[in-house]
């Protein structure tokens, strides 16, 4: 059998492995095929595919898009779209400037609660901040002990120097991918909703309006929600996709390849992706 890893975070978002060595690692775990899908950028996919290619492991074109749909945050996961397309680049842009704009903001924030951090403290990366680096500049300046207390007291929705982030709505981001050639999934759909209560509905709205399927397989969905989310999606027509959500050790518990908190991710998967994108 062959395996792949749709879902995985590098130094371009808030990941802490570059692009061309979590293509090694994935290649050691034996997989056959990964998308590196980092939050709002396309940057760190050249880099994948070039080092893909050496190594004999397929490498395909992944974003994952912070979304809302009435109201609901959501990501939106695109797959083997063409990365040159203008538009999808002018839209991402947006996002990052919303993002930069967001960080600036929390700063603000923390500065306010007398607190003596500077954006450009954060070390040099060649991607996006996002609120993990802010939390590990705490953790350096001895402000935190850990990530979850960084998160906790000051980062997460309700905390301290929490500031929202701009989302686009889900149908710009499902048509900006399908216009770019490629497919765009609902991320880790349990996530916000771990009884399964709305989901039925969002995947109905969403595939109304041009998804093209959703992530089944996932580390944290237990074979329960696996099975009901496998089931909504074949009566939508759904296609599934499956991946990790590696970050490195900012989220240790996710490994490279789903295991061992997942299934291992049929190359199936991927197959019927690039039949239909
Ligand atoms: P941002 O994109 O700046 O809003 O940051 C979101 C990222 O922060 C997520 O993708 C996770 O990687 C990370 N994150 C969120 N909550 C926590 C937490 N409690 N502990 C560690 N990392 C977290
Ligand atoms: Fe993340
Ligand atoms: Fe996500
Ligand atoms: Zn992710």
């Amino acid at each position: 059998m062959n395996y792949i890893d749709l879902h995985i975070h590098s130094t371009y978002s808030d990941g802490i492995i570059p692009p061309a060595n979590l293509v090694e690692l994935a290649h050691k775990a034996g997989l056959s095929a990964i998308a590196i899908t980092d939050h709002d950028t396309t940057a760190g996919i050249n880099e994948a595919m070039a080092h893909g290619q050496t190594l004999g492991i397929e490498v395909i074109t992944g974003v994952e898009v912070s979304a809302d749909h009435n109201g609901v945050p959501m990501h939106i996961l695109g797959y083997n779209f063409r990365q040159d397309d203008h538009l999808l680049q002018q839209r991402l842009q947006v996002l990052q400037d919303a993002r930069h704009q967001r960080n600036l903001k929390i700063f603000a924030n923390l500065k306010g609660l007398g607190f003596d951090v500077d954006i450009n403290d954060i070390p040099p990366t060649p991607g996006q901040v996002g609120r993990p680096h802010i939390a590990r500049l705490l953790i350096t300046k001895k402000i935190v002990k850990n990530m979850d207390q960084a998160f906790a007291r000051f980062l997460r929705r309700g905390a301290a120097a929490y500031e929202q982030c701009y989302r686009m709505d889900a149908k710009e981001v499902i048509s900006m991918i399908r216009e770019a050639g490629g497919l765009p999934f609902l991320a880790h759909p349990a996530a916000n909703d771990r009884q399964m209560k709305n989901t039925p509905q969002l995947l109905a709205d969403l595939k109304d309006i041009g998804l093209a399927g959703l992530e089944l397989y996932y580390p944290t969905h237990t074979p329960k929600t696996f099975k009901t989310l496998k089931r909504l999606g074949e009566e939508l027509d759904l296609l599934f996709s499956g991946g990790s959500d590696f970050h490195g050790d900012n989220k240790p518990a996710n490994k490279l390849g789903g295991r061992p908190n997942g299934q291992p991710i049929p190359y199936e998967l991927l197959a019927a992706i690039k039949q239909q994108g």
